[in-house]
């Protein structure tokens, strides 16, 4: 199944897609695609519906993030040795954790707000992996029978925030709107072997990121029973995989990073794409001296 999210902003409905592709409306059936919804228990009544007898969304609907009420939101850095290697870092021995604010999560297509004072935002795609069944001390023979589906992550970073202001990384990947998720949760039935998928990224038309999630360093069953060795996971729990090389930090000569106006369009085999045009944080211009101009 994909099912996603849909209407404004913080209002959002759920949903799934049918056979033909098109957005039907889950109102009325379950109340999110959230929490408990998630639990095979809820995805399995789900499949027993027939998608063509529920309403159409109309056409032009705005997608929402596809999970909602994401209590945790864990990222994996420097998961594949490619990219630790653009950013200067050492291929880890261990999972590098990190958390993003839930509040920086926004829809698919939603613009990306460049925030005050930023000189260095960069993009990262990644493959999502949605909690469905609570996990704690998992072996990785289980761990993915706790995963309700995947989905399509762009973990934009502020790498000055990130990396040149102190303390942790969360300061860099917390800002509003730097977590689209979606366009939809696909179920894991429909994603036999999450390593083995496509996985890429474009700006304003060139291909940035380019790469396949069977290079990952630590693969989703290590990761889930990873994390779930240090705190438990939740059903609507969100984890970013971590992201291939590409990231405007590696570029060469010189690093290249957003600017207002500018168009972010990525995706993953089977996932769905996102695009995202950026935007200049409202009084921005005051703020940093207009470092922004398009
Ligand atoms: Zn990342």
């Amino acid at each position: 199944m994909k099912l996603f999210r849909h209407g404004k902003a913080g209002h959002e409905r759920p949903g799934m897609i049918d056979a033909s592709g098109q957005m039907r409306d889950l109102d009325g059936v379950v109340s999110d695609i959230a929490g408990e919804v998630l639990l095979p228990e809820g995805l399995a009544r789900l499949a027993a519906l027939d998608p063509a007898s529920l309403p159409l969304v109309p056409e032009g609907t705005r997608y929402g993030p596809c999970v909602g009420r994401v209590g945790k939101f864990i990222c994996v850095g420097l998961n594949y040795a490619d990219h630790a290697a653009e950013s200067g870092m050492e291929v880890p021995s261990e999972p590098v954790l990190f958390f993003k604010a839930t509040s920086a999560i926004c829809g698919p297509d939603d613009d990306v707000i460049i925030p005050r004072g930023s000189v260095k935002t960069d993009w990262e795609v990644e493959l999502g992996v949605v909690i469905g069944r609570e996990a704690r001390y998992v072996s990785q023979a289980d761990a993915l029978d706790h995963v309700a589906g995947y989905c399509v992550i762009n973990d934009l970073s502020e790498r000055e925030f990130q990396l040149e202001r102190g303390g942790q990384w969360v300061k860099g990947k917390s800002c509003d709107t730097f977590g689209p998720i979606g366009p939809w949760l696909v179920t894991r039935d429909e994603v036999p072997d999450p390593q083995q998928l496509g996985i890429w990224l474009e700006v304003d038309g060139v291909r940035r990121q380019n790469g396949n999630t069977r290079t990952m360093i630590f693969g989703i069953a290590e990761i889930v029973s990873y994390i779930s060795q240090f705190m438990s996971l939740q059903p609507g729990d969100v984890i970013s995989t971590g992201t291939p090389p590409g990231v405007g930090l590696g570029m060469k000569p010189e690093p290249v990073y957003l600017r207002a106006g500018q168009k972010m369009h990525l995706g993953i085999d089977g996932l769905g794409v996102q695009t995202q045009t950026t935007v200049v944080a409202s009084g921005a211009a005051e703020k940093n001296g207009g470092r922004h101009a398009l």
